[in-house]
């Protein structure tokens, strides 16, 4: 199995010459299976150059995996030019939209009305369908399996963990570090304590022993506090969830809008330092746009 990230910033495309090194297209993983299956992990910009590159070797058949409904995840899908091309086949699976009800079909839908978009999914000629997927229960694909967990975000966000023949991969979507928000000494701290508690026994036994962790590291410890609630997390706490679940591999992504290729470098130098000597085997890298990783 192998992946590639085509975009790796968050929240909103950042490109420009502050950005060149690393990206500027939102998140977006191509993943391939032993036997090629084609697994993509969400949809933001960074679909669209990998549409590109999926051109050269038509038809296309793309199973898509939504992390969750937030626009720098999903924005690319309507340029997905494979959706436009008779003989493609595209499956989109995602988690129920919490807020409307609806299933995963409406990450395509609320972006084709015609206010935002001119052409309808009448007019596109790949077969499109839609599996929307129950929280917890793995499936099928390929050769191989995709199960999923519930991160902690504002709207429901469904972590993924693919397995193929040994090798395995596990991608947050948008995580935020767990947080209890009654004070101790409240009556409901200590539930609300066992409850995420809880939560994160589930994600470490999502993420345990994977051979590529791929994390949501938006902040720096400094800067969260002030974003505590925004869904985000941070690079000591990925690293802190890497080397408890025993994952091989590190890749910090969703990096920070504002934040140029110099500022992401100085930022990771600095909590690598802190890191050092706790490190051991685990290895971390800094994902970037046209970082390719063949797992062995
Ligand atoms: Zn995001
Ligand atoms: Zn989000």
């Amino acid at each position: 199995m192998k992946f590639r990230f085509w975009g790796v910033r968050g929240s909103i495309p950042s490109p420009g010459p502050r950005t060149a090194r690393y990206g500027g297209n939102t998140t977006c993983i191509e993943v391939r299976s032993d036997d090629d299956t084609l697994i993509i992990l969400d949809g933001g910009t960074g679909l669209f150059p990998l549409a590109q590159h999926l051109l050269g070797r038509l038809p296309v058949h793309a199973n898509i995996f939504i992390t969750h409904s937030h626009w720098d995840h999903i924005h690319g899908l309507p340029f997905f030019m494979p959706l436009f091309i008779k003989g493609s086949r595209v499956r989109l699976h995602g988690a129920v939209d919490d807020v409307t009800g609806n299933g995963i079909e409406h990450v395509m839908g609320v972006q084709l009305q015609n206010s935002y978009f001119p052409v309808s999914e009448a007019q596109m000629d790949a077969t499109i369908d839609y599996r929307t997927l129950e929280i917890g229960v793995p499936i099928a694909v390929g050769d191989t399996v995709v199960g999923n967990v519930l991160m902690n975000h504002p709207v429901t966000n469904l972590g993924y963990r693919i397995d193929c023949h040994g090798k395995s991969l596990f991608f947050t979507g948008d995580h935020e570090p767990w947080y209890n928000p009654h004070a101790p000494g409240d009556p409901r701290h200590a539930a609300f304590e066992e409850h995420l508690a809880g939560r994160q026994r589930e994600i470490d036994a999502a993420m345990r022993g994977v051979d590529a962790l791929i994390v949501d590291c938006s902040y720096t410890r400094e800067e969260y506090p002030a974003k505590q609630g925004w869904g985000h997390g941070t690079f000591d706490a990925a690293f802190e969830m890497a080397l408890r679940v025993g994952a091989r591999t590190l890749y910090c992504t969703h990096h920070e809008p504002t934040r140029g290729d110099d500022e992401l470098e100085a930022a990771f130098a600095d909590v690598m330092a802190r890191f050092r000597d706790r490190l051991g085997a685990l290895e971390v890298r800094l994902a970037y746009e046209g970082l390719e990783v063949e797992l062995r």
